[in-house]
């Protein structure tokens, strides 16, 4: 079947594998008991130029199942800051580099495996993933991607009937393999590591094929520091955008180590996750995560800050460039993304800044102070809204939204009337602009925890995977119109 499989016969392209074996071991794929295809990504399938009825069920198994007819694999080599520490035994100690193909838009992609085995970083792990795990990180890439935000997605997903002890899982618990399609593996802590190696050599080398594949603008600068500082303020403003995507959508990562962040500034690697229900910037998603290091509201800074950590690499080859000064508008980047897309699910493309400002904020102060989940409250005001709301500022919010707790009635109020003064500043334009606006940026099923357990019990219970295709297709058209 081998020569036959589409999957195998892509144009794969050793991109990374080129650098040389400074920057990864070559490891082998574990053999697993069983091969339940249990998620293929058409839509991924079609982006490689084929055809999804091309592609079998068992294309999807013998190339990312049994792992038959490529090599080498690449476990990658990195380092990196695990809340606040340094660990230089990190790398990939359950997946590996499958190999880099071309989209039909001209992007190289990375085929990455996470439970596919041991390798020399498994550190006494068994180098596999739950199914739980890997269903959980299907959904958060394809709820992201669909919400905007810039994802690695999930190709495919592979029961293997392997029984794993977890602590934070009913155990004995399923096994699976995930094949995640993504920018790059490459990570912050792949560079923290050649700095701890003292390799200047290896840096360069590998911030020029960053530049090579992420970032070709970069290569008008002929100076290579010129090259490389046009790079990291390129980073900087990509990772403000991610952070400013995380927190409208209403996503905590969870584990922002240094090693988790992608050098092409995309969002990857899906554990502990979750969207928030309430607004609550303490909301801390890990349950390991005792000082809420990486909670909601932490992301910005975290981000800021690993960006900072990766002055110290880079300091290396670039001794004498003023890197503070690239990451220094971070936050004010930050700000204006963020600003956009809350704007966007308050209704408007555009408005003046200072009434931009006083909506949000008085949009924030009013989460926190009536019982209303994050989402309900951007999904009852795209239901409610009414051109009417424009001449009348009493029936806005009139039917549903109440302060329960007396507190509540001020921010509640003021909230109306800024509301209010938006609608009008934005007239003559058609107001029903706002109710379109308002459809595109606010979801009608989010990805909170009761809903990834509401579909793992079927799972676990009777095998029953039908509530997750249906969970998967409402997170993957989640806004008005754009059902399947
Ligand atoms: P993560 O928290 O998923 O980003 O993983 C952090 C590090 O632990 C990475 O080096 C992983 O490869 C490794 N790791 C996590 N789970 C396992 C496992 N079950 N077996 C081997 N290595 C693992
Ligand atoms: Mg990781």
């Amino acid at each position: 079947m081998t020569a036959a499989n589409p999957l195998l016969a892509l144009d794969y392209l050793p991109a990374l594998e080129s650098l040389g074996d400074d920057y990864y071991d070559i490891v082998a794929a574990a053999e697993f008991k069983q091969h339940i295809l249990r998620f293929r990504n058409n839509e991924l399938v079609r982006q490689l130029g084929l055809d999804p009825a091309t592609v079998s069920d068992d294309h999807f198994i013998e190339a990312f199942g049994k792992f038959q007819g490529r090599e080498p694999f690449l476990a990658l080599r990195y380092h990196g800051y695990q809340f606040g520490e340094y660990n230089p035994f990190l790398g990939d100690g359950r997946g590996f580099l499958y190999g880099q193909v071309r989209g039909t838009n001209g992007n190289l992609y990375d085929f990455g495996t996470k439970g596919s085995g041991t390798t020399p970083y498994s550190r006494g792990g068994d180098g596999m993933l739950t199914l739980k795990g890997g269903v959980r990180e299907v959904l958060a890439s394809e709820a992201l991607h669909a919400l905007g935000v810039n994802t690695s997605r999930a190709f495919s997903l592979v029961e293997t009937g392997e029984a794993l002890w977890r602590g934070d899982e009913p155990s004995p618990t399923r096994s699976s393999v995930l094949v995640r399609f993504s920018q790059s593996h490459i990570r912050f802590g792949t560079f923290e590591r050649l700095e701890y190696l003292n390799r200047p050599d290896l840096i360069a080398k590998l911030l020029e094929h960053v530049i090579d594949l992420y970032y070709p603008e970069a290569r008008l600068f002929t100076d290579a520091q010129e090259r490389y500082l046009h790079f990291y303020g390129e980073l900087c403003d990509r990772v403000a955008r991610l952070a400013a995507q995380w927190m409208s959508v209403g996503f905590c990562h969870a584990v922002l180590n240094t090693d988790n962040m992608s050098i092409t500034g995309e969002s990857f690697d899906y554990g502990p996750y979750a969207f928030i229900d309430r607004y609550d910037p303490r909301f801390t998603a890990a349950y390991f995560d005792y000082g809420g290091r990486y909670s909601y509201g932490n992301q910005p800074i975290i981000c800021q800050m690993n960006l900072k950590a990766l002055q110290k690499p880079l300091k290396l080859v670039m001794p004498d460039a003023d890197l503070e000064a690239v990451l220094a508008p971070f936050k004010d980047r930050y700000e204006a993304y963020y600003q956009q897309r809350m704007l966007q699910k308050l209704g408007f493309n555009n408005l003046e800044p200072e009434l931009a400002t006083a909506l949000i904020s008085q949009t924030l102060d009013l989460l926190n102070a009536v019982e209303v989940g994050y989402h309900d409250f951007f999904l009852s005001l795209t239901q409610q809204f009414s051109p009417a709301w424009g001449s009348d500022v009493g029936q806005i919010f009139s039917a549903t939204l109440r302060a329960s707790d007396p507190a509540a009635v001020p921010p509640l109020e003021a909230w109306r009337q800024t509301y209010h003064r938006c609608l009008q500043s934005v007239s003559p334009e058609p107001i029903e602009t706002i109710a379109s606006v308002l459809q595109k940026n606010n979801p009608q099923t989010v990805l909170l925890r009761p809903e990834i357990e509401a579909i793992w019990e079927p799972i676990a219970a009777e095998d029953d995977w039908q509530p997750f295709h249906d969970l998967l297709n409402k997170i993957q058209h989640p806004f008005w119109g754009s059902e399947a």
